[in-house]
């Protein structure tokens, strides 16, 4: 143990707070073993700034800068749990980088993971940081999430981390049929998580509850 480790107990790596995190999301119904397994691994430390590591284990969402956040562990367990339920599921489009956890637990399962984000820094250093780590499979790209990537669709599942106020068709088009679409959607306040389940022409919608979420925004940001 280093002088630094028995100093500092609240080091960044934590594996207690990590173990006392998990307990937390089995308590709030994240059931399925590889979701958890996939949180334990995929340490949340990593993508945040050091200053405030330290939190990392807290179940709740943290700035990363220009006004954004690394989404909360317990909403990215739900997501991830709704998503995996759907089989076949080995192709998903992310909407958001934002600190690359979420895309990094994607990959971590063994899906073909491909992410957009809308503000430049933000994307660059998303792509060095999926690199650093070892996430070469997760494909990135700076762009404006409401356009899909429409040279990779279908997707066998499209998961928004940025709330829009209504999901926009170009997505729809762009998985594959019988495919999933997790979105939080709605003005901030009144963010509704929905999953959408494309049956042909039909898109088919269920409410997963209130959660809150940054808008999604258009266009790219420099
Ligand atoms: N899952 C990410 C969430 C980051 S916050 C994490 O845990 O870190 C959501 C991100 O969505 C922000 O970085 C924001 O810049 C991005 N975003 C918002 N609108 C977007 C759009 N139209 N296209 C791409 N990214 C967008």
């Amino acid at each position: 143990m280093s002088a630094q480790t028995r100093q500092n107990p609240q080091q960044p790596d934590s594996p207690r707070a990590r173990q006392r995190l998990l307990a937390e999301l089995r308590q709030q119904g994240i059931v399925n073993e590889r979701v958890l397994e996939a949180l334990d691994a995929v340490h949340r430390h990593h993508f945040m700034d050091s200053g405030l590591a330290h939190c990392a284990y807290r179940n709740q969402a943290f700035p990363i800068g220009h006004g954004q956040t690394i989404s909360q562990p317990a909403i990215v367990a739900r997501i991830t749990q709704v998503l995996l339920l759907e089989q076949p599921m080995r192709k998903v489009l992310e909407i958001g980088t934002g600190s690359g956890w979420q895309a990094a637990i994607l990959d971590w399962l063994g899906l073909e993971v491909f992410t957009i984000e809308r503000i430049a820094p933000l994307y660059q250093e998303v792509r060095q940081r999926l690199s650093r780590l070892g996430y070469h499979r997760t494909r990135t790209r700076l762009g404006d999430g409401y356009q899909g990537w429409p040279g990779q669709a279908p997707f066998d599942g499209i998961l928004l981390s940025a709330a829009p106020e209504e999901v926009p068709h170009t997505l729809f088009a762009q998985l594959r049929d019988g495919g999933v679409l997790i979105a939080p959607v709605g003005p901030e306040g009144r963010q509704r998580l929905k999953r959408y389940r494309r049956q042909g022409m039909q898109i088919k919608v269920d409410d997963l509850g209130a959660v809150a979420f940054v808008p999604m925004l258009p266009d790219v940001q420099a």
